[in-house]
């Protein structure tokens, strides 16, 4: 795409962040950053895949609402911060820049895969909570509380995978290549789930000691927790970033055989 058009583009997202309030100055313009990169190398397509991955995002978070979290198991995520806009989008940005770099198609599935993933994760995290049985954990199925991480329903994982074949759709309409739709669907879907996986396996989970609940939060009733679970490094961003890892390799994979 010309420059301009991507410039004016990357503004108008980055001014919309802004006057939301729902990234901080550095995340603003790391994102803006990355949407330049990402518009100016895939063009219109690129621009409507992460312009329907944010606005799906947002308009979830307007249909669901406040999350209810009486345990307070989920920890408190404020503004969004450069760290946790590049631990979401800078895989993304990273594939372009290999498409634009080798010109191998494979890298621009691969990126539409990441923002599956992107898409479909957000909108089980909004829309599974709505869900009127207790999640169960991804691995042992045991009903979880609501807002840990690693709980699936069928409510979230049917969200997971409407998310995932939209931004496979937009796709392969922008690109008129229908042969990506099963590729970037199943990058999509599969790597949400393997973020519920590192969610229920890997991810630190703390024992309150003063009521004993398992909470993501380093304190809880107004003491330090203790790791009960999980690395003690693994957060949300940290699972995010190898979720969208996982769905770049197996996007790009995928892609060689078609
Ligand atoms: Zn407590």
């Amino acid at each position: 795409m010309e420059y301009l058009p991507a410039l004016l583009l990357s503004s108008a997202l980055a001014g919309l962040a802004l006057w939301r309030r729902a990234l901080t100055l550095g995340g603003t313009l790391l994102a803006f950053a990355l949407c330049l990169l990402i518009t100016a190398v895939g063009g219109g397509t690129a621009f409507a895949v992460l312009a329907v991955t944010l606005l799906g995002t947002v308009a979830a978070d307007r249909f669901a609402g406040e999350r209810k979290d009486p345990l307070s198991v989920r920890r408190k995520s404020g503004s969004r911060d450069a760290v946790r806009v590049g631990c979401n989008v800078g895989l993304a940005g990273g594939a372009m820049l290999l498409y634009a770099l080798t010109g191998k198609d494979g890298f621009f599935i691969a990126y539409a895969g990441v923002m599956a993933e992107s898409l479909a994760d957000s909108l089980a995290s909004k829309v599974g909570p709505l869900s009127k049985a207790p999640p169960r954990d991804i691995c042992t199925f045991r009903p979880i509380p609501a807002g840990l991480s690693g709980g699936v329903s069928l409510l979230g994982t049917a969200s997971e995978l409407l998310g995932a074949a939209v931004i496979a759709g937009v796709f392969a309409l922008g690109t008129g290549r229908a042969d990506t739709l099963p590729v970037i669907t199943a990058a999509g879907f599969l790597g949400a789930m393997f973020d519920s996986l590192l969610g229920s396996r890997a991810q630190a989970k703390f024992r309150c000691p003063v009521c004993g609940q398992i909470t993501e939060r380093e304190s809880h009733c107004g003491e330090a927790a203790l790791l009960a679970s999980g690395v003690k490094w693994m957060n949300n961003d940290a699972v995010n970033f190898l979720s969208n890892l996982f769905s770049l390799l197996l996007a790009y994979l995928l892609a060689t055989v078609i």
